[in-house]
């Protein structure tokens, strides 16, 4: 059985300003500056990703963003590539997460070409893939997730499935307050391995990290993270305010 170092990354979205950003990031580090045992990364606004970049540096805390694009270079108002990303010393990005797929209009396609130019980058993606309300409903929850990881992930090499990271977030969960039971999240974050092991093979399937993704807080963090399947958090709201991130991170330990 393959051992996973849990992950634990704060998606800020647009929130903080520069100043509210090292101030946030300054007191996670009274905590968590030497943290070995969870990979936790900050995911801030772009505007704040030299900021906060300076601001761990020295730590084992670690940088990302929530969004890039798939080319190099070009005109593309308004977007921002992976090598300019790197520049920053930022090591991972928030890939397709549902809020880029409602009002940006992400398709897995799109998603895909993002994949491979991060992973191209030396980029790790934190893939997100989750179903509506109205799809759990109906009972498609599997049939929804399977082909958002398929399409999201299509292509790639071993090595490259190495490094991605996958974020199990039920759209319904997503800053609404309700959670997936931990029943309900194990059972697809078990379910998405047996995807991964048919795209490319059992033992990335077991190595792939997975986080949970939706409404996680101090207090339902412990009984989530304690799922065999679940390897972490992509944490929203929490992660604004430094005790509750903290918090979060401790019962991913
Ligand atoms: C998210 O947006 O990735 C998220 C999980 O948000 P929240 O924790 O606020 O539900």
């Amino acid at each position: 059985m393959a051992t996973r170092k849990p992950i634990v990354a704060g998606n800020w979205k647009m929130n903080k300003t520069v100043t509210e950003a090292i101030a946030l990031v300054d007191d996670v580090k009274r905590d968590l500056a030497n943290c070995s045992e969870v990979d936790v990364v900050f995911c801030p606004p772009f505007t704040a990703l030299k900021a906060v970049s300076d601001a761990v540096t020295g730590t084992h805390l670690d940088l990302g963003a929530q969004n890039m694009h798939w080319e190099a270079s070009g005109a593309y108002t308004g977007e921002i590539s992976a090598g300019m990303l790197r520049e920053l010393f930022c090591h991972y990005v928030i890939l397709g997460h549902s809020e880029r797929r409602a009002y940006f209009h992400e398709t897995d396609e799109i998603v895909n070409k993002k994949v491979k130019a991060a992973l191209a980058a030396n980029l790790r993606p934190i893939v997100c893939v989750g179903e509506l309300l109205e799809d759990r409903d109906a009972g498609r929850t599997e049939a929804v997730v399977e082909e958002q990881v398929r399409g999201s992930l299509a292509g790639l090499s071993a090595r490259e499935w190495a490094d991605v990271v996958i974020a199990y977030e039920p759209v319904w969960a997503i800053g609404t307050g309700r959670t997936a039971t931990p029943e309900q999240a194990q059972e697809v974050h078990a379910f998405i391995r047996t995807v991964i092991a048919s795209m490319a093979d059992e033992s990335l399937a077991q190595s792939v990290r997975i986080q949970y993704g939706g409404s996680m807080k101090p207090s339902n963090a412990p009984e989530l993270m304690s799922q065999p399947d679940i390897d972490g958090g992509l944490i929203g709201g929490a992660a604004l305010d430094a005790r509750s991130f903290v918090d979060i991170v401790k019962a991913a330990m």
